[in-house]
């Protein structure tokens, strides 16, 4: 885990409230790390987490971690807890599987579907209720036990089993994929990092507005794109223009989203942070042609790599944190909204 606090006085997303919890700037669902005082607490609850809640659905995010599942078998296991799998059932009709329980349901047919490991129990109650005799039921469920996939079995009371694998079970993606106000969201709270000054400006505004639900500003422009191949990162970067604000935001080294703030002007400055999620130690560390700066020490099983740097460098100031240099070496005096 590594924190960072920017020292910003009202609240990234409503600019009124001061911040008071410590926001995810990637979720922690994804495996994300860092973390940042910059939210107050309506707006962590009623904006940002059902923002993030919708990850847990989105198609695309399914099918990362699912792609990832060797390099990433805790993240994998823990995502998936809220993930529905399903298999064709033999009415058509799918089969879901959810935190690796089988939905129990009755096919159109009237036949009664269940989780083979749950059946013993309800066969054995089933057939007390039909008034068979309990050394009868013992031998049957051991018969039960022992039966081959596809082979019936009589019961006895009218009542017939059959046991069948499931040999491919697939995410269910019938979901939408998540808004991208999610996006823009990450863009000002990852920008709110370097430049908490601007971020509280007047400009800014009309983002908030839209992240909070408003509609799409005029400035803004939002793209979802993807690469060629997942992987087990995940990736932030913005960079200043002479007229625009731009953002990559990789989830999974493959999802991208380009985020497009118009009409401010931050010249030549870049900032990126980059973050392994299958690594054992956390550490930070500066660009290649900049300062190396002092590691922080976490228990966390991840390693975050982040990167700062400026131009030009006359705005460059020296501490003795990263934390603050983070904050510092992209002041806010650069910033300048265009008309
Ligand atoms: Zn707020």
């Amino acid at each position: 885990m590594a924190r960072i606090n920017p020292g910003i006085e009202s609240c990234v997303l409503c600019g009124i409230r001061k911040p008071e919890t410590w926001e995810h700037i990637l979720p922690e669902s994804l495996g994300g790390r860092l973390q940042s005082l910059i939210l107050c607490g309506p707006c962590n609850h009623d904006v940002s987490a059902p923002l993030v809640a919708q990850l847990t659905r989105d198609p695309s995010i399914i099918l990362a971690v699912e792609n990832l599942k060797r390099e990433l078998p805790r993240l994998h296991q823990a995502f998936t807890k809220n993930v529905s799998y399903t298999a064709p059932g033999p009415d058509g009709a799918p089969i879901v599987v959810r935190a690796d329980k089988l939905r129990a349901r009755r096919t159109s047919e009237g036949t009664y579907l269940i989780d083979s490991r749950r059946a013993a129990r309800h066969l054995a109650k089933l057939l007390r209720k039909r008034g068979l005799p309990e050394e009868h039921i013992q031998t049957k469920i051991a018969e039960f036990d022992s039966l081959e996939d596809g082979e019936p079995l009589e019961m006895g009371a009218g009542l017939q089993v059959r046991r069948s694998t499931i040999t491919e079970l697939a995410p269910s993606l019938r979901d939408g994929f998540v808004d991208e106000r999610f996006a823009v969201m990450i863009a000002l709270e990852f920008l709110s990092l370097q430049l908490p000054g601007a971020v509280q400006t007047p400009y800014f505004d009309r983002l908030r507005a839209y992240v909070a639900g408003g509609d799409l500003p005029a400035i803004l422009e939002v793209e979802r794109l993807t690469t060629k191949t997942y992987a087990p990162f995940h990736g932030l970067r913005w960079q200043g223009h002479d007229d625009m604000l731009e953002f990559f935001i990789h989830l999974f080294g493959w999802l991208v989203f380009r985020v497009r703030f118009h009409k401010i002007q931050v010249r030549g400055r870049l900032a990126a942070y980059y973050e392994e999620l299958n690594w054992v130690r956390l550490s930070w560390s500066d660009a290649p042609a900049v300062r190396r700066a002092p590691s922080v020490t976490s228990s966390a099983h991840a390693t975050i790599v982040a990167i700062a740097s400026c131009r030009p460098k006359g705005t460059v100031r020296a501490s003795r944190r990263f934390s603050s240099e983070l904050a510092s070496v992209c002041d806010s005096r650069s910033v300048r909204e265009r008309g």
